[in-house]
């Protein structure tokens, strides 16, 4: 009875605050993303900010998730779930903004650009069932990365900053009749197109 109780207490306790930021950050940040609130110049740069800042969400999402499995015996069906939310709205965010072990990954990967595109390439097509599942839901999540091409000047610039777009030539941001690699099973919203992109052409939103 007193176990139950201080089990109880811990999960009160660490198990809200993990869902309260977990689903405050993220629609928060896909709320920055929407095309309608970026036309803010100060918003724009906020999400820009937070999008360069993403390890830093990923760290303390991560940290979150770490405690409340290991030390609150959150059960590993509520992070599951969590994952499989966070996909339908946001798609695969899940493996670059909230797990502790893709920070770890992202960690160790190499410095070189091209190594690193390889290793991120091939790291996001395996991944967990976490991965399996928001990868597959890029696809059809409510939130997308979406082009306005009257601003566009076909730089290209999204392209090579994309570990897709850079391995694969099938695949492109900016040309219409290339397969799009935001929606591709190994895009795991890092949202750094969106970022680079000079004429902000890019958006994350509905
Ligand atoms: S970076 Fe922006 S402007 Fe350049 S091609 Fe991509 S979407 Fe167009
Ligand atoms: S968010 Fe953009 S840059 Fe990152 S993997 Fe997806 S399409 Fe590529």
């Amino acid at each position: 009875m007193v176990n139950a109780f201080i089990r109880y207490i811990k999960i009160t306790v660490v198990g809200y605050p993990v869902w309260v930021y977990n689903y405050t950050m993220l629609p928060l940040v896909g709320m920055l993303g929407s095309a309608e609130i970026q036309n803010n110049k100060g918003v724009d740069d906020l999400f820009n900010k937070i999008i360069r800042n993403r390890r830093i969400v990923q760290a303390i999402i991560g940290a979150l998730i770490l405690v409340g499995y290991l030390y609150f015996q959150i059960s590993i069906w509520v992070i599951l779930f969590i994952g499989l939310v966070s996909g339908v709205i946001f798609g695969k965010v899940f493996c670059r903004w909230m797990c502790p072990l893709g920070f770890i990954m992202e960690l160790s990967m190499g410095k070189n650009p091209n190594t690193k595109n390889v290793q991120m390439y091939n790291y996001h097509k395996l991944g967990c069932p976490i991965a399996w599942v928001s990868g597959f839901l890029n696809r059809f999540s409510l939130f997308k990365i979406k082009r306005d091409s009257n601003t566009c000047t076909d730089c290209g610039i999204c392209d090579s900053n994309c570990y897709i777009a850079s391995l694969n030539k099938d695949y492109s941001i900016y040309k219409d009749k290339k397969d799009n690699p935001s929606i591709h099973y190994s895009c795991s919203k890092c949202l750094i197109c969106v970022d680079k992109c000079p004429s902000k052409s890019l958006k994350y939103g509905i």
